[in-house]
């Protein structure tokens, strides 16, 4: 049973469902039988394109593209019919673009529609001459109309040495979502740098993003390559102390040692010079307090270690302790503690 399960399960003719079909009484009386009704509405706008569309895409050249494939169709349509290439017929994906000219006039056609449904105020008043309003954002920015009936800033740059895309930059509204696909287009091509970077590649490809500075920030800080590039490294969790580390004994009752090295001294005076000879020291430290001993070694074999070590125990340990030493088992009898008189050993 728990193997096969129940046996309906492998007899297929089982799960045939058998269906009944009643017929309806009287439907006209019927309470429970509801006609459905659909209401469909369409609502159509003006000539404009319509930002919203634009929330679609989730790169500025896939927009840009995908923009100019549509205005070259629209093209085609308004043509006379004699005039059209064979290539370029009706709907279709066109791969005789210019990367150049059909791409500026895409984005032009973008930012113009971004710009008419969010500064639609400022750009009456500017086509009206009059003041800007007093609540408008881009009053400190002396905005005009381009030729191509782009809002550009105004600013204060007329005659510096600048393109005139970096002069009067084009003003994209920092909170659409055409801002986001700008600055994180100029980021990527910045290699993820900065704040202050993807600024000024934004700023020196002629965009003018409004409250730019903070809205950067905040997309940069939420990109999550920028966070994994930005991230500090991970550390392990360190695990619990030694319980040696950690007893209230005596100093130099549990020791750590380690040879460093070697430096070159002078051994010995020669006629008009010195003979040169290497030393090493063999630092043993204290795991309860920290406390350190030094002692020197003229090579670094096996004899000089015993030797030093064997100082390390008359100097600091005999001193201190007589009776508690945690010595290695091959150290103990490379040492020979027993014939120092007063140590005992204990493991
Ligand atoms: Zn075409
Ligand atoms: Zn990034």
């Amino acid at each position: 049973m728990w193997f096969t399960g129940p046996p309906f399960l492998s007899h297929s003719h089982h799960l045939k469902l058998e269906t009944e079909t009643f017929t309806l009484v009287d439907p006209a009386q019927d309470t429970e039988i509801r006609p459905q009704v659909t209401t469909s509405s369409t609502t159509s706008k003006g000539k404009e394109l319509g930002s919203e569309c634009f929330c679609r895409f989730s790169s500025w050249n896939t927009l840009t593209r995908a923009l100019a494939c549509l205005i070259h169709v629209a093209h085609l349509f308004k043509q006379k019919r004699d005039s059209q290439l064979d290539l370029c017929k009706g709907w279709h994906l066109c791969k005789e673009l210019n990367l150049v000219h059909d791409f500026k006039k895409a984005r032009t056609v973008t930012i113009q529609n971004v710009q008419k449904e969010t500064f639609a105020k400022e750009i009456q008043s500017i086509l009206e001459k009059e003041g800007m309003p007093n609540d408008s954002p881009l009053r400190a920015l002396d905005p005009f109309i381009d030729e191509n009936g782009l809002l550009r800033v105004g600013g204060r740059l007329r005659n510096a040495d600048l393109g005139p895309e970096e002069k009067n930059p084009i003003i994209v509204p920092g909170h659409h979502y055409i801002a986001t696909l700008i600055v994180r287009h100029y980021h990527i091509q910045s290699q993820h740098q900065g704040r202050h970077i993807t600024e000024g590649a934004v700023r020196s490809a002629g965009y003018w993003i409004t409250g730019g500075k903070r809205y950067m920030s905040s997309l940069i800080f939420k990109y999550v390559i920028c966070k994994k590039l930005r991230n500090t490294c991970e550390t392990q969790k360190m695990a619990d102390l030694p319980p040696d580390r950690l007893r209230t004994d005596p100093p130099f009752t549990h020791i750590g040692l380690d040879v460093f090295g070697p430096w070159t001294v002078c051994s010995r005076r020669t006629r008009g010079g010195s003979a040169d000879s290497k030393r090493w020291a063999v630092l043993f430290t204290c795991l309860n307090i920290r406390a350190i001993h030094i002692e020197v070694i003229e090579s670094m074999d096996t004899s000089s270690f015993i030797n030093s070590f064997r100082r390390f125990l008359l100097y600091v340990v005999k001193s201190k302790l007589s009776d508690l030493i945690v010595v290695p088992t091959s150290l103990e009898h490379a040492v020979n503690l027993e014939s120092l008189p007063t140590l005992t050993m204990k493991r």
